[in-house]
């Protein structure tokens, strides 16, 4: 998932569920690696088995559910609903209860995969190219964010590095998109606070050694800009603070997107895996959402004539360059 910009109103959105009780124990470095390198083993191979599947024709909501699988399966939770974002949509569309979308004969599809192993997360993403057409948009993020890769490393100023992807995307021809970006990666905390833009940025602000970051590109035909489509929102979070809920199945959904889902975002269609019916998850979200109780994504979208694509790997920033935990 990528960052919106301007979208940290406050920092309190960035903790740690108060409801998700952490246990107090200090893990070391070599073990968090050992996590990190894990998840994002797992997050390629899903990220790889999932291209296969965005093939014309595929329904969207069965590839999310095969993506839902493939990690459960491996002991690992989701640490957000895998996007599956077609053409202009640039990101946060995943599969809805009952959705009828199916994967078009041509244009692009970007796979935005997440895997959290104990809430170390890994976050990465590639486009695929329906029809063959957009070979060098594709190669326009990728190729921007394997710069990023090359020059992310502690003490690398993060506006500098928004510098370089923005001028990889626009001498291959493309326009970045400047409202997303990458994002520090914390344990059970998807977008942690300090961002990696996709424009050149003034800025101190520098990845520190040992920290975590997603680095996602994306490259747009368009003039780059996106808007939130104010009709559809796919994604929740549970918010994180401390609410008084009235029916009985809001409370439950609030536990379950605690408890099961780690605090992290979350789909509805992973409810009726818990015990939920369509209309109890319809009542309880209502409540929840008009009380303040979840955190919202949007499906962002550029123009309808837009094509945009994205690349996205997971580092871990060290001394001299980082280590990417995403690499399939
Ligand atoms: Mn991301
Ligand atoms: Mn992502």
């Amino acid at each position: 998932m990528a960052e919106i910009y301007g979208n940290h109103p406050a920092r309190y959105q960035v903790q740690v569920h108060p409801g998700l009780k952490l246990a107090e124990e200090e893990i070391s470095f070599e073990e968090q690696k050992k996590y990190l390198h894990e998840a994002g083993k797992l997050a390629a191979k899903v990220r790889e088995e999932v291209a296969k599947l965005v093939v014309p024709g595929a329904n969207v909501l069965d590839i999310c559910t095969a993506a839902d699988k493939l990690i459960y399966d491996a002991g690992a939770i989701p640490a957000f609903p895998i996007n599956i974002s077609i053409n202009d949509v640039a990101a946060h569309y995943t599969g809805q209860i009952q959705d009828s979308l199916i994967v078009p004969d041509k244009g692009v599809v970007k796979i935005d995969c997440g895997v959290s192993i104990n809430g170390f997360i890994a976050d990465t993403a590639k486009t695929v190219d329906l029809d063959g057409s957009y070979k060098d948009l594709i190669n326009a993020s990728k190729e921007a964010c394997e710069v990023a890769i090359k020059t992310m490393r502690a003490g690398a100023n993060l506006g500098k590095i928004g510098g370089l992807v923005a001028k990889t995307i626009r001498d291959a021809g493309f326009e970045p998109v400047r409202d997303l970006r990458g994002h520090l990666v914390e344990r059970y905390i998807v977008h942690a606070g300090k961002s990696v833009p996709s424009i050149e940025v003034d800025t101190n602000e520098q990845a520190e050694l040992h920290e975590v970051y997603a680095i996602e590109p994306f490259a747009s035909t368009g003039t780059g800009e996106i808007h939130a489509d104010l009709n559809k929102i796919n994604i929740f979070r549970a918010a994180p603070v401390r609410l008084a809920i009235r029916s009985k199945h809001a409370k439950k959904i609030r536990n379950i997107a605690v408890r099961e889902f780690g605090g992290m975002p979350f789909a509805e269609r992973w409810l009726l895996n818990h015990g939920l019916t369509i209309p109890e998850i319809k009542i309880g979200m209502m409540e929840l959402r008009r009380n303040g109780g979840m955190i919202e994504y949007h499906v962002l979208r550029g123009s309808s004539e837009d094509m945009i694509s994205q690349h996205e790997h997971t580092m871990i920033v060290l001394e001299d360059g980082v280590e990417v935990t995403t690499r399939s």
